[in-house]
């Protein structure tokens, strides 16, 4: 399974963002209202300038407190962000989100992003993909008795 067939799987294909001047409040609202983990931080909604997860907003929140809500999203987005390819493997992703220790990816096709991916979605290829091997496995087996 490669990351296009994921995204193209995926009921909604709406690219969420929020720019980098945006509060961290406005940030919140958006997670809640879409119920995702993490939006992209772009300020075209076609480059990706960064991103905010719900870990980064829970992290300030326990330091800083509440006061976080009114920083704005540069603030406290990741800037050096790992993103993947169409022609990608979900085995190949689900690799990078270990070894960085992150849930969510932008898909980015000549610089520009075309979806948004997280280890769920992964998960949920991956577990399709062993699915249908084992079937095959076990009909070869039982073919070749
Ligand atoms: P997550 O597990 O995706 O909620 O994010 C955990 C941490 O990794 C947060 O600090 C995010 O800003 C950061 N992060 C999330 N996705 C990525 C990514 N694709 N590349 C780099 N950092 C990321």
């Amino acid at each position: 399974m490669i990351v296009r067939n994921i995204v193209g799987g995926k009921p909604s294909h709406d690219i969420v963002t929020v720019k980098r001047d945006d509060t961290v409040r406005t940030a919140v609202e958006i997670l809640a209202r879409h119920r995702i983990g993490a939006v992209i931080v772009s300020d075209d909604g076609a480059i990706v300038d960064g991103i905010l997860s719900e870990r980064d907003i829970v992290r300030a929140l326990g330091t800083v407190g509440a006061a976080c809500l009114e920083a704005k999203v540069k603030d406290l987005m990741t800037s050096s962000v790992v993103g993947c390819h169409y022609d990608d493997t979900a085995h190949a992703v689900l690799g990078k989100m270990t070894e960085g220790r992150f849930r969510h990816m932008p898909v980015i096709e000549d610089n520009r992003m075309v979806g948004v991916i997280s280890i769920g979605d992964v998960v949920k290829a991956r577990l399709e993909e062993i699915e249908m091997e084992n079937s095959a496995l076990t009909g070869m087996i039982a073919n070749s008795w």
